[in-house]
């Protein structure tokens, strides 16, 4: 059967801005077919499952043409796939959506419509410039500066001048002399205020606000790049007043966030919410291991141990499935105290009904060895965490003299998507701060980016331990005064302060 094409606009960078029913489709999507403009946060959200085809550069950096693109599409869904095809801003405007149809709809296919915030509207409203005010302006006109048969468009500047509205070209950096030039023969006054906005909606936004006449120079002068908007009218003077985006707490800030792919997360929401753009690496994934019988056997015999020790979340949630597993329930616990090597591990505990006894004063596993080794002397500890643990949980027990089992519940997994995007900015001092929640996400982080000099990656750690593993790959460092994510979330606000 032949599958579908669905065109979905990705919105014009902030990731935020993608619509429900775009983020919907593009989860369940078999294929993902997407350009240059798509921002990275919403790249970041196509499941690992779906195959991504790249069309917005081929080998040699020249976009794949769009006789190709149309192709592809068409093949995709033919092989039977639920083909969604990501555009920059709204698929319909000046986004060749209509091209794209054509020959989908001669072949019978099946398809549907996405629209999306666009660039020509959301990039002026990040801008802190309304495209239409009552009182200057009661029109607004979208204009190209490139067209189809014409590297510059050919523009009928006096009429445009007379609908004395509101003008946003889209594609005009490369045309944007002519497009001064023409808007002053077609009698503008020279005077007429204009703007500039590079990468809307993104942490390194800019806006250069100047006037018809000068523009030009001004865009020169601070070296604007694709993709810009230039806006004319009256109401670009308004930013001046009404900028907002580069004030927020963390506005300006690009982060990577390198998370645990099942783990909720909460980090990257509180960041966006105040401001900062964030980029989600998610480098750890964790996979149970199968047919666990030491895990088992140590099931079979809980009334062996005092303690029962967990050292993450993802271990907590894959020991109460196992549990379940060998239909034993949280009563087969009844007689153990449980620890905990920080904060969220608790949480993950506590939701399950149980309180810990025992958290670390500082959350790493030397510091939850060390306070076990005091309180368990005479008792035998079970720790259940992953494959690889930290040596010194059981170096400290091992010299407190306290016995134990350790019990391998999981394998650290990683995997890297989206780390050439972000490899690529790091590269070019685009990439403000890498946060780090563990010292595996740290290793994570490193092995999935490869060979690279870490020295310029400004690491937002969580704890010392998450710190001292930063600095083994001679990361600058900053330590969360509590080892929270609320306490990060206060060090990177800080930080942007400073700046
Ligand atoms: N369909 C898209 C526009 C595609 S044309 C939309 O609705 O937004 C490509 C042009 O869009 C770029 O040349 C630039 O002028 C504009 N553009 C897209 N995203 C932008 C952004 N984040 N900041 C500034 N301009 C952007």
């Amino acid at each position: 059967m032949n599958g579908k094409v669905i065109l979905v606009g990705a919105g014009p960078g902030d990731v935020e801005l993608l619509t429900l029913k775009g983020k919907a489709l593009l989860q369940q999507a078999d294929v993902v077919v997407y350009d240059k403009l798509v921002g990275q946060g919403v790249l970041a959200l196509i499941p690992p499952t779906a195959r991504r085809i790249n069309v917005g550069k081929r080998a040699n950096n020249h976009p794949v043409p769009q006789h190709q693109i149309n192709q592809i599409l068409l093949d995709e869904a033919l092989a039977g796939n639920l083909v969604v095809r990501l555009k920059g801003g709204d698929p319909f405007l000046f986004g060749r959506g209509g091209e794209e149809l054509e020959l989908l709809v001669k072949h019978g296919i099946s398809f549907e419509i996405v629209p999306g915030v666009t660039s020509a509207l959301s990039v002026p409203a990040y801008a802190g410039i309304p495209v239409t005010h009552r009182d200057f302006t009661s029109s607004l006109h979208i204009i190209t500066g490139h067209t189809k048969s014409a590297p510059e468009a050919e523009i009928d500047y006096p009429s445009l001048v007379k609908l004395n509205g509101t003008l946003v070209f889209l594609m005009g950096v490369s045309a944007m002399e002519s497009i001064c030039n023409g808007l002053l023969a077609g009698g503008m006054p020279p005077d007429m205020p204009a703007a500039v906005l590079e990468r809307g909606t993104t942490a390194h936004q800019r806006r250069i606000v100047s006037t018809v006449q000068n523009l030009v120079c001004d865009a020169q002068a601070a070296n604007v790049q694709t993709p810009a908007i230039i806006v004319v009218g009256r109401v670009c003077a308004l930013a001046e007043q009404f900028h907002w985006a580069e004030d927020r707490p963390l506005g300006g800030v690009r982060i990577v966030v390198t998370r645990p792919r099942e783990l909720s997360s909460k980090l990257t929401q509180k960041l966006r919410t105040l401001g900062s753009e964030v980029v989600e690496l998610p480098s750890i994934q964790t996979a149970a291991i199968e047919n666990n019988t030491v895990l088992h056997s140590a099931l079979n015999n809980l009334s062996r141990y005092g303690w029962i020790t967990f050292t993450s979340p993802s271990g907590v949630r894959i020991f109460f499935e196992e549990l379940r597993k060998m239909r034993q329930d949280i009563r087969s616990l009844a007689g153990l105290k449980i620890a905990a090597i920080g904060s969220a591990t608790a949480h993950e505990l506590e939701a399950r009904g149980l309180f810990v006894d025992l958290i670390p004063n500082t959350y790493n596993a030397g510091h939850l060895g060390a306070e076990l080794g005091a309180v368990a002397k005479g008792m035998r500890v079970l720790i259940t965490r992953a494959r690889v643990g930290s040596h010194e949980l059981t170096a400290a027990l091992d010299a407190a003299g306290v016995p134990y089992d350790d019990v391998p519940l999981y394998e650290t997994l990683y995997t890297c998507e989206n780390t050439d995007m972000v490899r690529t900015q790091m590269e070019n001092g685009e990439m403000d701060y890498v946060a780090f929640t563990s010292a595996s996400t740290v290793r994570g982080f490193v092995g999935a980016i490869g060979d690279f000099d870490f020295s310029q990656v400004n690491a937002i750690c969580i704890g010392e331990q998450t710190a001292s593993e930063a600095l083994k790959h001679h990361m600058k460092t900053a330590t969360a005064q509590a080892a929270t994510i609320d306490s990060m979330v206060d060090l990177l606000v800080n930080l942007r302060r400073q700046k």
